[in-house]
């Protein structure tokens, strides 16, 4: 099980020599400000939200690529920071991540085989016999069959549904306890994300991953996901099970979100989507909900009283009007 426990990471706005001096030294971009979350083994979260919500920069925090100003990350109650200290090897070993660019996350010049290989061989794997037994399994296990005809291939010769196949294929190598797929479908054909959506759900239930599923596509979140956390701004503004916060959306972030799904079904009626403008500036948060003024039922208590995370029932939302159990819709 991996748990996120108060996760923050804020970016000062100067740095370096100018810090010292400039007016601006105590001022910093809140990209994450505080979220929580938990996945147990064989789950999937989905963390959704425009851009500049803070989903990515939770991503890294995850897997190691940025430090969080506060909060822990316990996998196993083993906490993320002093193992990644303690143990780098035990570290990269539990837990893996899945880009969104396929062919900018690996090694052009390397073939199909050196990809594959490199966390074990980063790991002190000698033994080739283990290291070819392990890759081929990875790459059946991805779809990429029969292995042996794509072990001495470069990446430009595979399209992109095989290249992050290949990807999926690095990262599951090593047998890792946790992935972390940050937008893994957003750059390949309609036709192919989800034969990748279903080949993630697949090695979740399989190999008993945790995965965190980061996207701004809502639609694809039901197929893979188990819960979702909604983001904004860098805080968690709805989480709870998928089926809940799509049937049932309490926060008017969340239903503009679902209303702007396209529908399958052609000439049928969506609700309207309802919010305008662009997201607040990060540097300098508004007092009261970071929402209101893009919301359109907002209250006087919006302005002043930032609505803090609590149940409504399966979700947690926050919102003072869901948070009142009055239909945010309606005001
Ligand atoms: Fe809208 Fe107020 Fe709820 Fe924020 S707290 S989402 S401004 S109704």
């Amino acid at each position: 099980m991996i748990e996120a426990n108060n996760l923050v990471r804020h970016y000062p706005v100067v740095t370096g020599l100018r810090s010292l001096f400039s007016a601006d030294r105590h001022k910093v971009v809140r990209a994450v400000d505080g979220i929580s979350f938990k996945v147990d083994a064989g789950k999937v979260l989905g963390i959704v939200g425009e851009s500049g919500c803070g989903k990515s920069t939770t991503a890294k925090m995850l897997v190691g690529l940025e430090s969080p100003t506060a909060g822990s990350i316990l996998i196993n109650k083993d906490d993320l920071g002093e193992m990644r200290i303690r143990d780098r090897h035990a570290f990269h070993r539990q837990m893996q991540m899945v880009f969104q660019d396929p062919y900018g996350s690996i090694n052009p010049s390397h073939d199909v085989f050196q990809i594959v290989s490199r966390p074990l061989v980063y790991q002190g794997e000698t033994d080739t016999a283990k290291i070819r037994t392990a890759v081929l399994k990875a790459m059946e296990q991805v779809g990429l069959n029969p292995p042996e005809l794509f072990l001495s291939k470069h990446p430009h010769l595979l399209s992109g549904g095989q290249r992050q196949r290949l990807c999926i294929a690095r990262a599951i190598v090593l047998d890792p306890a946790f992935l972390v797929a940050d937008e893994p479908i957003s750059m390949l054909d309609v036709s192919i994300k989800w034969d990748i959506i279903r080949l993630l759900r697949q090695l979740v239930r399989e190999r008993d991953l945790s995965l965190v599923y980061i996207t701004h596509d809502l639609a694809t979140v039901p197929t893979i996901c188990d819960d979702v956390a909604i983001m904004y701004l860098g805080k968690i503004v709805e989480i709870g099970p998928v089926r809940e916060i799509l049937r049932n959306p309490s926060h008017p972030y969340t239903k503009a979100l679902i209303a702007s799904i396209p529908s399958h079904v052609p000439g049928a009626e969506r609700p309207a989507a309802q919010i305008e403008g662009a997201l607040p500036d990060a540097i300098r948060p508004q007092e009261g909900c970071l929402f209101r003024d893009r919301c359109p039922v907002a209250i006087a208590d919006c302005a002043t009283q930032a609505p803090p995370l609590a149940s409504t029932g399966k979700q947690m939302v926050a919102c003072h009007l869901a948070n009142t159990g009055k239909d945010a819709a309606h005001g």
